[in-house]
């Protein structure tokens, strides 16, 4: 494994976070604080932050203490001078300014991990789930090589956070049968929306049927993620997804309401067999963050819900539950996933130690 030197240890990356001050950046600085493989050393945010400390500048949000070694950080800028001697960089960034950032980090020589959506589409940049897509890393590697400037820095993206847990439940049937088209009805987490985000007079003892982009989002990186690496391109997946995106007053835990029409016939407990053995294709490389389990089907008839169920694998583990027969398409369920874990930094972090893995990073 190329995550050990020669005498067995594990060979720790240096890491910082762009956006470290926001909700995705704070669920980095948490799972970071005692990761085996990755170290963390700078922390970057805009101009309003930088030059004070992480703790003042950041308004820290989690029900876990904020670690005491990154409370003194002092935030940097964004630019890629400013974090020499870092190898991996974890992007948080607020879309509108990340597809600059990023490339310029890129082009200096870093791997960055994204969780904003601008190069999301890019033709050769994977949007990787390690428990989906794992071969999608062959992008990453051709961005690699291609680099200009000989520094082989790349860029890998999440998902968006509702496309995560959606993609994850999706690809068990299409591999067992095929999918041909699914309608997706989401409850998101305020989280989702960072902070402040919505304000509290629109959203408590309220519901707002409408997340500008999202529904587009869903439509279409779903296809991209379950479509195929091939021959240098990437070729979406041939399904057709309709999709209707909600706030609701929940803190973390975007909930979704799917109805799947199948290619081959299936029955209920045959979906539900499928979900449930469902075994991660990346088992094999025990990468540190990765959860027993990829997906957990619960037998309750009222779960999978977001309080009792958001941190199933430490948020890791995507819930499904009320697997049963869709009287309009073939089978329908609802499915959790934890937004600003498996949806944003957990899924970077997952990304990261698979290209390590792999001896990319
Ligand atoms: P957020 O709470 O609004 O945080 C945004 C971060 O971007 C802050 O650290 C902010 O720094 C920084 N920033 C803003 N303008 C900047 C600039 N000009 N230069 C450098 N840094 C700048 O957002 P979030 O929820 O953490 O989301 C971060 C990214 O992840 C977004 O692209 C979002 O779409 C994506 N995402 C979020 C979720 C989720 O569930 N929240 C899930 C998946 C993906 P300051 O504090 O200094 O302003």
């Amino acid at each position: 494994m190329t995550v050990e030197d020669g005498d067995g240890r594990p060979r720790r990356r240096t890491v910082a976070i762009l956006g470290a001050t926001g909700l995705v950046g704070q669920r980095f600085v948490e799972r970071l604080a005692d990761h085996p493989w990755f170290e963390l050393v700078a922390v970057g945010a805009s101009s309003r932050s930088a030059g004070q400390t992480y703790a003042r500048a950041c308004s820290w949000k989690l029900d876990t203490a904020l670690p005491d070694a990154v409370s003194a950080f002092v935030v940097r800028p964004c630019v890629p001078r400013e974090f020499e001697g870092v190898q991996i960089v974890f992007s948080a960034l607020d879309s509108s300014v990340a597809g600059d950032i990023e490339s310029e980090f890129a082009n200096a020589g870093f791997a960055v991990f994204t969780n904003a959506s601008p190069h999301r589409m890019d033709a050769d940049v994977p949007v990787l789930i390690p428990f989906v897509n794992p071969d999608h890393l062959e992008a990453a590697f051709a961005q690699s090589r291609a680099s200009k400037n000989g520094r082989s820095g790349f860029i890998i993206a999440n998902a968006n956070c509702a496309s995560t847990g959606l993609v994850v439940a999706l690809r068990p049937l299409q591999q067992a049968f095929g999918i041909d088209s699914a309608l997706v009805v989401t409850m998101q987490a305020v989280s989702g929306a960072g902070y402040p985000g919505v304000p509290a007079m629109d959203i408590v003892d309220n519901v707002v049927p409408y997340i500008p982009g999202e529904e587009d989002k869903l439509e279409s990186e779903p296809l991209k993620i379950l479509g195929e690496w091939r021959n240098g391109a990437f070729r979406p997946a041939e399904m057709t997804l309709s999709a209707q995106c909600n706030r609701v007053c929940v803190r973390d835990g975007h909930l979704a309401c799917c109805s799947v029409k199948l290619r081959r016939p299936a029955t209920a407990d045959e979906v539900r067999d499928a979900l449930s053995q469902y075994e991660s294709p990346v088992a094999q490389y025990k990468l540190p963050s990765a959860p027993a389990s990829p997906i957990v089907v619960l037998s309750a008839d009222d779960r999978p819900q977001p309080r009792l169920d958001r941190d199933c694998g430490r948020g890791y583990t995507i819930t499904v539950g009320r697997v049963r027969a869709c009287t309009l398409l073939d089978v329908k369920f609802t499915l959790l996933s934890h937004n600003t874990v498996i949806g944003a930094a957990g899924g970077s972090l997952l990304n990261a130690e698979l290209a390590v893995a792999r001896g990319l990073a």
